[in-house]
């Protein structure tokens, strides 16, 4: 039991990454606080667990407004008296060419993935300096270190995200809190059918093939914060990938490139390979 005593807050925990890293925190021992903006849904999460009454607190919140994610935080505290860990989740893509993006859409999708990491660390910052220490996970992506075409928005907001964590723990290391940056590659979750799309979405083709469970992501973040690491690339091949690009861009261009089809063909082979 690795986090036996631990509190632990988790946003977009209703499903996918999320309730995966909920999934195994609790099997490890800490209590949970779970949120996502649909209540019913992040409950439904909860029950699926099989957590005991007491174990976990579910609430709709959404990271993107300020007093949500605080009184997120009091009812935790509340609830279970401190916050140990705090894990950054929600988030969602908008698949769109440049030329025709919605920028109000744009806009939205930085409230959540950018700006409500912002609410909530600014939100766990002071409790955690206050109780002596404390864990901040920011779920990125591979996205946040090779940004692929028609999602260029999305990519935005995660390589602000992997800039945040790198602040982040350079000004927090001092006050005892870490922050772990995990950047999962493509994982077989309902991002790709819930995000937003525009009139002319693609997508690589290639990425369905190699998608791997969420329960991959939950225990590489167990790790990566147990040993209070810096960043997790998760699978760890997609290293391979990012390193890659640093060193031969254009090759990785021209294989992004080739690969992209029509977002409902990509869907639809992601399906069929479900069954
Ligand atoms: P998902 O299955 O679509 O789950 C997203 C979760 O976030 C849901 O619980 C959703 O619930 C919640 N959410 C969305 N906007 C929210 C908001 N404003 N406030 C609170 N909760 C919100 O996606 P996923 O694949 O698990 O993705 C989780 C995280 O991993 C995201 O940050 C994503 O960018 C990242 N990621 C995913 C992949 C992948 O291939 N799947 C790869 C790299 C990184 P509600 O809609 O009810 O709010």
């Amino acid at each position: 039991m690795k986090l036996q005593g631990k509190v632990a807050v988790i946003t977009g925990a209703s499903m996918g990454i999320g309730e995966a890293i909920a999934r195994l925190f609790l099997a490890e021992g800490a209590k949970l606080v779970l949120c996502a903006r649909d209540s019913a849904r992040v409950e439904a999460a909860a029950q699926r667990m099989g957590a005991a009454p007491g174990q976990v607190l579910t609430m709709a919140c959404d990271v993107s407004q300020r007093d949500q994610v605080q009184a997120l935080a009091q009812a935790a505290l509340r609830e279970f008296s401190r916050i140990d860990i705090w894990v950054n989740n929600a988030g969602f893509g908008l698949n769109d060419s440049i030329e025709k993006m919605d920028i109000g859409q744009l806009r939205t999708m930085f409230d959540t993935n950018y700006f409500g990491v912002m609410e909530c660390m600014q939100t766990a910052i002071p409790i955690m300096r206050q109780q002596g220490g404390g864990e901040i996970v920011n779920i990125s992506s591979v996205a946040g270190h090779i940004c692929v075409a028609y999602m260029s928005g999305y990519g935005a907001t995660k390589h602000a995200l992997n800039a945040l964590g790198e602040a982040g723990r350079m000004e927090l290391g001092r006050y005892n809190i870490n922050v772990l940056t995990v950047c999962p590659g493509y994982i077989a979750t309902d991002f790709a059918s819930n995000m937003l799309k525009g009139s002319n979405p693609q997508r690589v083709g290639a990425s369905v093939k190699y998608g791997v469970g969420a329960d991959v992501v939950a225990r590489a973040t167990l790790n990566g914060m147990l040993k209070r690491k810096r960043q997790v690339v998760t699978p760890w091949h997609y290293w391979l990938a990012i390193k890659l690009n640093e060193n031969l861009p254009g090759l990785v261009e021209w294989a992004i490139r080739r690969s992209m089809k029509p977002t409902s063909q990509v869907l639809a082979e992601a399906a069929a390979k479900q069954k």
